[in-house]
């Protein structure tokens, strides 16, 4: 299994919360997902690159859930999976960094990318817990990155000064959300 390439209309839905019904089809959507994120992809600059985080709809799931596994940087290592089901981004702070960003969904590319050093966020684990944690760097980008998917924005939304966006009647377009709240 492996990531819908764009332009595919799935992967700028906003996808919806997991409610009570859900519940139960959320071990399999995370278990495709891992799958999905642990593929090996090609990059034709980078060579096999690793998912690092993964968005439900990037596998056609128009849920509010994403993994992020931060040590998967060789794609070797002991790879630790969190799962965040239904997150809110409520805080963040004040300092901007720029990081180089790919994604897996958008093969090829790559993009300096601006976003929150630090975000405080709240999220459901896969057993339902919540979790309010304040997240940094790096675990801070991949959050804001996944986040974005689960909103339908792609790193292609937040070229300047216009997204660079291919599919018909985008409704992220059309809103223009493209910048965290
Ligand atoms: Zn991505
Ligand atoms: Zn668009």
């Amino acid at each position: 299994m492996k990531a819908l390439i764009w332009p595919d209309k799935k992967l700028v839905k906003v996808c919806k919360e997991v409610g009570p019904k859900d519940w139960p089809k959320v071990g399999k959507m995370v278990k495709d997902m891992e799958e999905a994120m642990f593929e090996y992809y090609h990059h034709k600059e980078f060579g096999v690159i690793h998912g690092v985080g993964f968005a439900a709809n990037q596998i056609g799931y128009d849920y509010r859930i994403f993994l992020m596994c931060s040590n998967n940087k060789d794609g070797k290592k002991k790879k630790d999976v969190r799962v965040f089901i239904n997150p809110k981004l409520f805080m963040h702070g004040r300092s901007i960094e720029t990081q180089l960003e790919m994604c897996l969904s958008i093969p090829d590319q790559h993009k300096e990318i601006q976003r929150w050093a630090t975000v405080t966020a709240k999220w459901q684990d896969i057993e339902g817990k919540t979790h309010v944690e304040r997240l940094n760097r790096w675990e801070s980008k991949i959050f804001q990155h996944e986040y974005d998917h689960i909103n339908g924005v792609v790193c292609l939304h937040k070229e300047d000064p216009h997204p660079i966006c291919d599919i018909e009647n985008c409704e992220v377009c059309k809103k223009g959300r493209f910048v965290y709240e």
